[in-house]
């Protein structure tokens, strides 16, 4: 379902958007909009102000309730899904209580401060700015969630049940999708990146695997994915093969003592040589590692990741070894 993949409001059911931001790489994320009866629900902003005002606009246009939005399901605390929530501040806004609490340790302020400092922080700085350098996190002031949860929520637009599906942690902590089952539209946020390396701040990745088979047991037409063309449950199917196939591989080179960064150079990763975004292998398979060490030491602990020294490591893979360089 790849096809039409262009950047814009796009109708995926009756009264149901998916707005797209090719290519769908880091910061370009995807939202989504429920009309019905004049009632609106948004899921998601983006990473700034001025795309989430871009995005508002095209909403306004094609759906006239849209100049109002009743409510914004923050799908999860990365700041490409709720950077832009002051400008639907009169909006009741709804996350998992996971979400909420990381939310408050990622604001702009640090985006807006590292892109200040990026030039001088050598080849990590230089890679920072080749992902974020095109956006402006200055101006931003965080608009935290009002209403929150744990586990399930189902919200009512009009004559619509929205149902918000708590499955993290695993991309962050607290990942939220938002179900209407009888339109058969689920959207995914960041549980599914959609042709793109998938990257696992918080993992564990053996939640994400589980989110993908609560996916697959689910009866849908169209998954809107938070980066990436519109999907189906192909790409579904295909990510639970990658984690499964990761795990696999990271097992087998940590029994050898290979260290994290070592192993997510070797694992071939030929069968997604169209997905975008390689270095994350640097920031999961690290995931995947802490997930076997806890294994190993039968110890349940949640690894907290940093998303600073994180983003050096993809750095240092992307930077120094050619085999997981981005695609220029
Ligand atoms: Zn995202």
């Amino acid at each position: 379902m790849s096809d039409g993949y262009s950047s814009g409001l796009q109708e995926v059911g009756d009264g149901l958007y998916a707005y797209l931001q090719p290519d769908g790489s880091w910061g370009w994320s995807n939202a989504g909009l429920v009309a019905d009866e004049e009632q609106t629900l948004l899921i998601d902003t983006l990473f700034d102000l001025d795309l989430t005002e871009q995005m508002l606009s095209a909403m306004r246009h094609a759906v006239p309730a849209a100049s109002r939005i009743d409510t914004l399901v923050n799908t999860h605390a990365n700041g490409d899904h709720c950077y832009g929530n002051q400008l639907v501040r009169d909006a009741r806004i709804v996350a998992s209580e996971r979400t909420a609490t990381e939310m408050a340790e990622l604001p702009a302020t640090a985006m807006a401060a590292l892109v200040r400092e990026a030039p001088k922080m050598g080849e990590v700085g230089e890679f920072f700015l080749r992902c974020f350098g095109a956006f402006d996190f200055d101006g931003i002031e965080m608009v935290f969630p009002d209403q929150k949860f744990s586990g399930e929520l189902t919200l009512r637009v009009g004559s619509r049940e929205v149902r918000l599906i708590e499955v993290g942690p695993a991309h962050t902590r607290g990942d939220t999708m938002a179900l209407l089952a009888a339109e058969r539209v689920l959207f995914s946020g960041d549980i599914l990146f959609n042709g793109a390396h998938p990257i696992a701040w918080a993992g564990p990745v053996s939640n994400w695997i589980a989110a993908c088979e609560r996916i697959l047991a689910m009866e849908l037409d169209v998954i809107v994915p938070g980066h990436g063309p519109l999907a189906d449950q192909g790409s579904v199917r295909e990510l639970k093969a990658y984690f499964e196939y990761l795990y696999d591989q990271a097992r087998a080179r940590l029994a050898k003592g290979m260290t994290s960064l070592e192993a997510a150079r070797s694992i071939s990763v030929d069968r997604w040589a169209d997905w975008g975004d390689r270095e994350r292998l640097a920031v999961t398979v690290a995931t995947i590692y802490s997930e076997l060490w806890r294994e190993r030491r039968g110890d349940p602990a949640q690894r907290s990741a940093n998303a600073v020294p994180a983003l050096g490591g993809i750095a240092m893979v992307a930077l120094h070894d050619r085999s997981l360089d981005r695609p220029a």
